[in-house]
């Protein structure tokens, strides 16, 4: 066993360590349905008005009915999770909660979803960014050498967004055994990909962090409601560092009812792979598509002759997609959404005019 396949383990791994210092001697607010949260007939703690409107109340700031149901679908314990404002509001909490401004780095394998660097940049703490080899793939040679005392966080995504791919199993299992900082794989995705959650290996690993989102496969978007699962006491320190009522009531109420209707979303996601399957086809004999990248998620990314006029003859027949191209590794590429059947038959018979 070489000195990088070295197996994390809790000696290694030191959460106290890792936590920005502020946070760690910090006390958390306390709220008023923290210091009280039972049923009693008379509430007159919060300062909320008393007449009844459905919402005059202050929702559960630890959703602990709505954790339940997640976490039995996800076979996870529900101190394991925590829930955000869309799964951007965890990227921000672990950023906030584990890197010092100006001292700390997190490390981004891109091309890859823009929010990572964005909270990087508000928290002003700074981003190392490596390429992904030509496939989309990790270079872990590239990754192992970019490491340095500075980096806390390393995101990964996977199935990858713009790219479309899932990143290999054995090089993630391998940065997470070799990397002493957390390794947060968003697997906003993951519902139309064919392989498994790393849900699976929370246990396995102190330092794994995983995102998942209700924006995508479960069609709730506007709802605005996403999951961060990770070990207990990573759980606990953004649990301090969150906003008491994060998640308000009619998003709680919503996404109850769609895990009690999971069926709805798994026929979606069938649905969305079928036609993803289709419009790859109907897309491979369009001249201007010069390469459709393999996709395990909901989207295509591909490479046309000239981008930029794709996407504006698209835009000037009312459809739009998302122009990539000037994102370094995805030259001339353009992003497309799994439609409806019409809406894929509108791209397409839009392209084939160009
Ligand atoms: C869409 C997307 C998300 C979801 O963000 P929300 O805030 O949950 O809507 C997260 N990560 C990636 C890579 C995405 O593409």
């Amino acid at each position: 066993m070489d000195e990088f396949t070295m197996p994390m383990n809790d000696t290694l791994f030191n959460i106290n360590k890792l936590v920005r210092k502020n946070i760690l001697n910090m006390k958390p607010y306390s709220s008023a349905r923290d210091e009280f949260s039972g049923a009693a007939e008379v509430y007159l703690d919060a300062n909320e008005n008393p007449y009844k409107t459905n919402v005059n109340r202050y929702p559960d700031p630890h959703q602990v009915e709505l954790k339940k149901a997640i976490g039995e679908l996800k076979g996870i314990s529900p101190d394991l999770i925590i829930l955000g404002n869309g799964s951007d509001e965890p990227i921000d909490l672990l950023i906030r909660s584990f890197c010092e401004p100006t001292i700390d780095s997190v490390l981004l394998l891109e091309p890859t979803y823009g929010m990572y660097s964005v909270c990087a940049d508000v928290n002003a703490v700074d981003v190392q960014r490596v390429q992904l080899s030509v496939n989309f793939d990790i270079d872990w040679e590239l990754v192992r050498r970019s490491i340095d005392t500075s980096t806390k966080i390393i995101f990964l995504c996977s199935p990858n967004n713009p790219s479309g791919n899932l990143l290999s199993e054995n090089k993630i299992d391998q940065l997470l055994n070799y990397f002493n900082g957390l390794v947060v794989i968003d697997e906003a995705y993951i519902d139309f990909a064919e392989s498994n959650s790393y849900l699976q290996k929370l246990s396995k690993y102190p330092n794994l962090v995983v995102l998942q989102t209700f924006s995508k496969a479960w069609g709730l978007a506007a709802l605005r409601l996403g999951a961060c699962y990770a070990s207990k006491e990573i759980i606990a320190v953004l649990n301090k560092v969150k906003y008491p009522y994060n998640i308000n009531i009619l998003t709680q109420q919503l996404a109850l009812e769609a895990i009690q209707a999971v069926e709805i979303k798994n026929n979606w996601v069938t649905e969305i792979i079928n036609s993803r399957k289709e419009l790859a086809l109907q897309l491979s004999s369009i001249t201007i598509v010069e390469h459709i990248y393999p996709s395990d998620a909901n989207f295509l990314l591909i490479k046309v002759k000239d981008a930029n006029h794709t996407y504006t003859s698209l835009l000037k027949q009312g459809i739009i997609v998302r122009d990539r191209s000037k994102i370094p590794g995805c030259e001339n590429c353009i992003r497309i959404t799994v439609g409806t059947e019409y809406e894929n038959k509108k791209l397409i018979e839009a392209l084939k005019k160009l």
